[in-house]
């Protein structure tokens, strides 16, 4: 099943830097899409207008049913309570704990009094502290984030997204700052979320080998028009 759809999306900024011409394409349900090109082709654009971060000019981008570009604050709220969202440079409160960070990502979609008093309840911790053991972090989780490495930050990135129980993970070049290793580590949880926990994953790589070897669907994006759109086993190395 069709989980997100972009219909004739297009992205201007200014008067005049064309991000996004006549973008058209669908992901389903629990695929692990991958979002490859060159610096400036319009990956981040197209990767931020699917929570609306950004707002494309025209077009539709379907949702579960629904155009988003429709949303009013309400419904905003709900759509990105349903897409986490993991960044190159994380993103977390350095000064805060793993596990105020990860118990943060569900503040922007609660009231402002339990947000500012940092209210959790017992079930909300156990969700917390169990999203960390999966993903390796459970000696980490009284640290403060500025004591972890950059593979481990980006791992609580990911623990932050996925505590609101998204149905969508959107991954903007999350391994671009780190080595190998710690690349794969991400990688493989990336992989291993789409794959047994069912949840979308739409990730910008500029690593295409790492594309190719992760990913059920490959876009290639150029010059802000899709180029590519496939799996991987199309995409011809020697160009
Ligand atoms: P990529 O992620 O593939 O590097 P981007 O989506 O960041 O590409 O950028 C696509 C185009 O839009 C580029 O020409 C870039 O310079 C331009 N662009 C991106 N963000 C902005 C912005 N906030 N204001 C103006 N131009 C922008
Ligand atoms: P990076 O440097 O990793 O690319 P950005 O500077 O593009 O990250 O981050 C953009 C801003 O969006 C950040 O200030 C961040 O706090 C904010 N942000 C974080 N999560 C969300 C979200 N789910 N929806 C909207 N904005 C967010």
């Amino acid at each position: 099943t069709t989980l997100l759809e972009f219909k004739k999306v297009s992205k201007q900024y200014g008067t005049d830097t064309r991000a996004l011409t006549d973008v058209n394409f669908t992901v389903r349900k629990g695929e692990f899409v991958s979002i490859i090109g060159p610096s400036g082709a319009g990956k981040s654009t197209l990767l931020r207008c699917i929570n609306r971060m950004i707002d494309a000019n025209s077009g539709e981008i379907i949702f579960d049913g629904s155009n988003i570009l429709e949303f009013k604050k309400s419904g905003l709220k709900r759509l990105r309570s349903q897409m986490g969202m993991v960044f190159q440079h994380y993103n977390l409160v350095n000064r805060l704990s793993v596990f105020e960070n990860v118990l943060h990502g569900r503040l922007g979609y609660k009231s402002t009094l339990e947000g500012v008093l940092g209210i959790y309840s017992k079930e909300e911790k156990r969700q917390a502290y169990a999203i960390l053991k999966t993903l390796g972090l459970e000696e980490q989780v009284y640290k403060r984030c500025d004591q972890l490495s950059g593979g481990q930050k980006q791992r609580v990135g990911i623990a932050r997204a996925l505590v609101q129980n998204p149905q969508m993970l959107l991954c903007d070049e999350p391994i671009a700052s780190l080595d190998p290793n710690a690349s794969k580590v991400i990688m493989d949880h990336l992989r291993n979320i789409s794959t047994t926990m069912g949840i979308t994953v739409i990730v910008n790589l500029h690593q295409v080998d790492t594309a190719l070897k992760y990913s059920d669907r490959i876009l290639g994006v150029n010059k802000g028009s899709i180029v590519y759109d496939g799996p991987p086993t199309g995409i011809d190395r020697e160009q």
